[in-house]
């Protein structure tokens, strides 16, 4: 099996899942440092042999169950809360433990406790891991206190008193500073995703315009380019062309002076939608100026977009606009032509406006093929 077979195996596949398993595998490792450490001072009769392999087998007991809540805790819906407060009281747990055990290493097993503090703030609000340094805090003083109490010989009442001070002061610095820590990666956060959200935001602004809600001209611009890079060597065969149309409406200015701006709008807005609907996915149609669009066919024949324009005329003729086209109906003139050879499409486009002002001066309505 391949070294990301096996991680996938032991820590599953889903990346939320994989970051807990970290935060597991670093404690792990911290553990089993601790536990080596726990039996080699046995070994040298540091501290007692039967309460080293004791609190050893515990902490490796502990590692096993907190593999299987995070993994199983995560099929079965369990919060990585409730596993992460879990796995902090059990390391609170240790802690108590290794300081009865340990002798003269105990105030060191202290650090443990920090440790415990630090490794909350990945999963808890910081009011969680202040009430988990609470509950430390109970456990620890609990601890010191019953054997200041019934050991006063190897428990100084004052050495206790004074370790818990510092303890105590120590752990809620902490939590403190890493709740200030955590609430500062959250406002980050926030921020970041603010941040994603404005930049989507500015990608419509820059590509869509607002009122027809068709690419704009600047967005065309762009989509001319990537054609021409696509069909460097310019058209295949006559039915895989690039055809470009321009289409303006006819005596628009009317439309606004006898009914309004709000109409007129409504009428470009009535026009986009109609043009839009006899379209296939590829063809690509912005509002090139006031009244006038660039219609880019990639891929068609001059005999195939010449038909597909002539449907957007009579769906345009078709259209009702209240207000307006009881009067007289939406028309349009075109001016269409296929890209020839490799020129640059700019050149294309010209051609077409040509072409559109043939059709404008023949009498309008109509489709002019350059
Ligand atoms: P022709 O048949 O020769 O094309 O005549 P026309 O009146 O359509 O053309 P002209 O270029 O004389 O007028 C276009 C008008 O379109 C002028 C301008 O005020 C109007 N216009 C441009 N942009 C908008 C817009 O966003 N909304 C509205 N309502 N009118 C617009
Ligand atoms: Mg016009
Ligand atoms: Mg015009």
């Amino acid at each position: 099996m391949s070294a990301s077979g096996l991680s996938r195996l032991l820590f599953g596949a889903d990346p939320k899942l994989r970051r807990m398993m970290f935060y597991w595998s670093a404690t792990a490792a911290l553990y089993t440092v601790f536990m080596g450490l726990l039996v080699e001072v046995g070994q040298r009769g540091l501290i007692d042999r039967g309460d080293a392999l004791g609190l050893t087998a515990y902490a490796g007991g502990g590692i096993v169950l907190s593999y299987l809540l995070v993994r199983l805790g995560a099929r079965h819906g369990l919060a990585p809360t409730g596993a992460a407060a879990l796995q902090a009281v059990f390391g609170i747990t240790c802690n108590m433990w290794a300081y009865v055990i340990t002798g003269p290493f105990r105030a060191a097993t202290l650090m443990g406790l920090m440790v415990v503090v630090v490794f909350c703030t990945f999963a808890l609000r910081p009011r969680q891991t202040l009430a988990l340094t609470a509950v430390g805090l109970v456990g620890m003083g609990t601890t010191m206190w019953w054997h200041q109490l019934h050991d006063p010989a190897h428990y100084p009442p004052l050495v206790e008193a004074v370790t818990f001070a510092i303890m105590a002061g120590c752990s809620l610095a902490v939590t403190v500073l890493t709740g200030e820590a955590s609430k500062l990666r959250a406002r980050l956060k926030a921020q970041k995703e603010d941040l994603v959200k404005a930049l989507d935001t500015i990608r419509i602004l820059a590509t869509v315009d607002e009122l027809t809600a068709l690419s704009n001209r600047r967005h065309m611009n762009e989509m001319l380019a990537e054609e021409e890079r696509r069909h460097v060597h310019g058209a295949g065969s006559p039915d895989r062309e690039t055809c470009i149309a321009l289409l303006d409406i006819d005596f628009f200015k009317q439309i606004n002076d006898r009914h309004g701006h709000a109409a007129g709008d409504e009428v470009l807005r009535s026009f986009a939608a109609a043009a839009r609907a006899e379209l296939r996915a590829n063809d690509v149609l912005a509002r090139w100026g006031g009244e006038e669009f660039l219609l880019m066919l990639p891929d068609t024949g001059e005999a195939a977009a010449k038909l597909v324009v002539e449907r957007i005329r009579a769906r345009v003729g078709r259209l009702l606009v209240d207000g307006v086209t009881e009067e007289r109906g939406i028309s349009f003139s075109a001016g269409l032509t296929a890209r020839r050879g490799a020129e640059a499409l700019a050149d294309t486009v010209n051609r077409a406006d040509k072409a559109l002002y043939q059709a404008k001066s023949s009498g309008r309505d109509r489709v002019i093929v350059a």
